[in-house]
């Protein structure tokens, strides 16, 4: 990636786009994966419309943003001109957003603690549906991350499954930042496996390629794609 792709000014996100596609297909060549087996969520939080609007018209449809409010400024627009947009929440949910991310969001990738597990469920009850769930776990068992601690990982997702009934499909991790993530992908790959859980969102703009090898079917990609957020 050249650091011109990375400056937030313009970066060619088509191009950006291409060359992640490739490196996809060639990790999952590596393995005798599928490429069609990885989604690419393309993480679109602190870019307005009209900066992720080039992806939409090059076809893509998976997106990811961070926090409630902003993605209901951002994609009712959006979702007019592309119906088919398949909208992930990535960010923490905090209980009093939870109405509003069930009518923004067809993923919650980001499901880390009984109380909003059981508010989830609630609301189900309340509304007769609930997004796709994914149960996002501390995979490193860092202090400052959200997410259930690997040794607490099996009992919580019986726990969702079957006594909440909540429509648990994968796991979500983000591993420690300054550390070889190969581990904790292959860890995050193992409880999935336990559970029967076929999705498993994992990998980003640093370490992707390596999250594909390692099973990924979802990776969530930001910067690579749309430049520098600039906060
Ligand atoms: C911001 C974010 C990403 C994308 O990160 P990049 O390094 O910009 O690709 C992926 N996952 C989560 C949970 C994020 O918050």
């Amino acid at each position: 990636m050249s650091d011109q792709h990375l400056s937030s000014g313009n970066p060619d996100i088509a191009a950006n786009l291409a060359e992640i596609q490739q490196n996809i297909d060639k990790a999952c060549t590596a393995v005798g994966r599928a490429p069609s087996d990885v989604t690419l969520i393309c993480v679109s939080k602190n870019h307005d419309a009209d900066h992720v609007h080039p992806a939409l018209v090059g076809g893509r449809r998976v997106f990811g943003e961070n926090r409630v409010q902003e993605a209901a400024r951002k994609w009712p627009g959006l979702r007019d001109e592309f119906p088919d947009i398949e909208l992930h929440l990535i960010g923490p949910l905090q209980t009093n957003k939870l109405k509003d991310a069930v009518v923004l969001f067809d993923v919650i990738e980001t499901v880390d603690r009984p109380k909003l597990a059981n508010a989830l469920a609630k609301h189900r009850d309340t509304i007769g549906e609930c997004p796709d769930l994914y149960i996002q776990i501390n995979i490193g068992e860092e202090p400052q991350k959200a997410g259930i601690a690997p040794a607490d990982a099996d009992d919580f997702i019986i726990d969702c499954i079957e006594r909440l009934k909540l429509p648990i499909k994968g796991l979500m991790c983000i591993p420690p930042v300054d550390e070889e993530p190969a581990p904790y992908f292959v860890l995050l790959g193992k409880i999935a496996d336990r559970h029967g859980l076929a999705i498993r969102s994992m990998g980003m703009s640093g370490d992707y390629e390596a999250a594909v090898r390692l099973g990924a079917t979802h990776i969530r990609i930001g910067t690579a794609i749309f430049g520098s957020r600039g906060y």
